[in-house]
């Protein structure tokens, strides 16, 4: 029989779940990747995310030729909506079988579900299997039989049932001389950006290699880092995670071989880092099990309680708003963050934290504003962890921050970025400010803002190369009012 293996979120040619079942029961299999009409139209015409994936197909299109050996291999590019192309191509190639990962986003479902209708319509099967996450939905369950909701516990089974089992990779390798040369009229190149109707983007001035070969770049740099990773992770200034977010997102890298890599060094003594990572991504885990499980909470409160909080509104949230996004909030740390993501991409988790903290704490805005422009900007924006971290921050969600803890963004500038390297960083206009003044240039007198060579402007006002605003809210007072506002959830669970 001939399948149809349809790459999404799995970007490589090694430990593919469902590659590896389509060669072990096809004879000839073929790969498609489908340019996604629905995903891509209400997107930016330059999006770093669709550069990324352009350039990693580049990379499963020549690994899928090294692979099988023949110069006629390759991958399969399409554009149009799923539901149309795939059993269309299908049909064209003769294929008994389509072979795909889940993705247990709720739109990925129901165009899942679309899709296999039309598939089984024209007697074609559909078959999907775990590859994105080590354990998902209901595989790690309370003793009752029930998800949990709180994270330690969660972890406790989940590291109970992981076994060496769990952490091995697919062998395609084994089974490569099944891929198929591409029919005749298949043997395009990927297509470019411009073919897709995008713009470049700044991505190639990024550290961002894209592809398997990125991925296992940005491993090789991590992997000795790894020991340290328990402390180095908070500082913002420090290159200390592994920047691997965008790889996992799109399946550049299996998940299996990270978990596998932090599990063995884990078991070492002298390597205190691995289990800390290991723990993160078991977070990743359990943020998509909650949204499998829980597919409310992308667009309410996990805790129903928390939906009656009564959020800014009108001219006013967005005036706030627009400050936040645009990085002039007059809290540094806040800003150069919001530069960070602005102009990468990325942005540091401890960072992540402190700006949502900040949005939702401070400037008293809907959770779901920020979620919202996260997704937008985010080269490793994942609809499950990104809802999870945003209502972390905002106390609605599971396992959550409680609503009266408030971060003070002076402090959490002082403790992570103490001698202000971030900040002068992506904010050079404070850099001739003392370290003691850098997390709070309103307190700097006349004397020091003229050797800084740094004038205050009005809160809001967008800062010159040597200008900054005063801040748009005094966090003492934005505190007592968001405890006011978080009233309402008080005694609720
Ligand atoms: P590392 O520190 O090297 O961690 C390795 C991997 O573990 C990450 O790549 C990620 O896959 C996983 N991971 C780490 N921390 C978390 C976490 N708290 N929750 C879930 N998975 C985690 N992560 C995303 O992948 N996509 C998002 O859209 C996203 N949005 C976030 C929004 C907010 C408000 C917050 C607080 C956190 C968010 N995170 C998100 C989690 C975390 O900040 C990023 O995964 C991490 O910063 C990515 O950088 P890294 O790859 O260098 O991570």
């Amino acid at each position: 029989p001939v399948g149809l293996v349809w790459l999404r979120r799995d970007l490589r040619v090694s430990d593919h779940a469902a590659l590896y079942h389509a060669l072990r029961s096809c004879a000839q299999v073929h790969c498609v990747f489908l340019f996604d009409a629905a995903i891509l139209a209400p997107l930016p015409r330059a999006d770093r995310r669709v550069e990324f994936i352009q350039r990693s197909l580049e990379s499963v299109d020549a690994g899928l030729r090294a692979l099988s050996g023949h110069a006629e291999a390759g991958l399969i590019v399409r554009q149009g909506l799923a539901e149309q192309e795939i059993p269309r191509l299908a049909q064209q190639l003769g294929a008994s079988a389509v072979f795909a990962n889940h993705d247990d986003e709720p739109d990925a479902l129901a165009r899942d579900a679309r899709v296999r209708r039309a598939l089984e319509a024209a007697g074609v099967a559909l078959h999907t299997y775990k590859d994105h996450v080590i354990f998902e939905r209901s595989e790690v369950l309370t003793q009752s039989g029930s998800a949990f909701s709180v994270f330690t516990p969660y972890k406790n089974a989940w590291l109970r049932k992981l076994n060496a089992f769990y952490l091995s990779a697919y062998p395609v390798e084994r089974y490569a001389q099944q891929l198929a040369p591409r029919p005749e009229g298949e043997r395009r190149r990927v297509p470019s950006l411009a073919d897709i109707g995008f713009e470049p983007t700044n991505l190639h001035e990024l550290p961002l290699p894209t592809g398997s070969e990125g991925a296992q770049q940005l491993l090789a740099d991590f992997l000795p880092r790894m020991a340290d990773y328990g402390e180095a992770r908070n500082f913002p200034a420090v290159k200390g995670p592994s920047y691997l977010g965008v790889h996992l997102r799109f399946g550049t890298v299996s998940i299996r071989e990270l978990a596998r890599l932090a599990w063995n060094a884990a078991a070492q003594e002298q390597n205190p880092g691995a289990a800390v990572w290991l723990s993160e991504l078991i977070w990743r885990d359990f943020y998509h099990q909650i949204l499998s499980h829980h597919p409310h909470v992308a667009v309410q409160s996990f805790k129903p309680a928390y939906d009656a909080i009564a959020w800014e509104s009108g001219a006013q949230a967005e005036r706030l708003f627009a400050a936040w996004c645009e990085g002039r909030t007059g809290y540094p740390l806040v800003d150069a963050a919001m530069a960070q993501i602005n102009q990468t991409g990325y942005m540091h988790n401890r960072l992540r934290m402190v700006v949502a903290s900040f949005l939702v704490k401070d400037l008293g805005i809907d959770w779901r504003w920020g979620e919202r422009y996260f997704a937008e900007q985010l080269n490793d924006f994942d609809l499950a962890s990104n809802n999870g971290g945003w209502q972390w921050a905002s106390s609605s969600g599971c396992d959550a921050q409680p609503y009266f803890r408030i971060f003070n963004p002076i402090s959490q500038s002082e403790k992570f970025d103490g001698a202000g390297r971030f900040i002068r960083r992506y904010l050079p206009q404070l850099a001739g400010l003392p370290d003691k003044l850098i997390h709070a240039p309103w307190l700097a007198g006349p004397v020091e803002r003229a050797a800084a060579g740094l004038e205050l402007v009005a809160a809001g006002t967008v800062p010159g190369p040597a200008s900054y605003p005063r801040p748009l809210v005094d966090h003492a007072e934005a505190r007592e009012k968001t405890l006011a506002r978080y009233a309402v959830v008080k005694g609720a669970v």
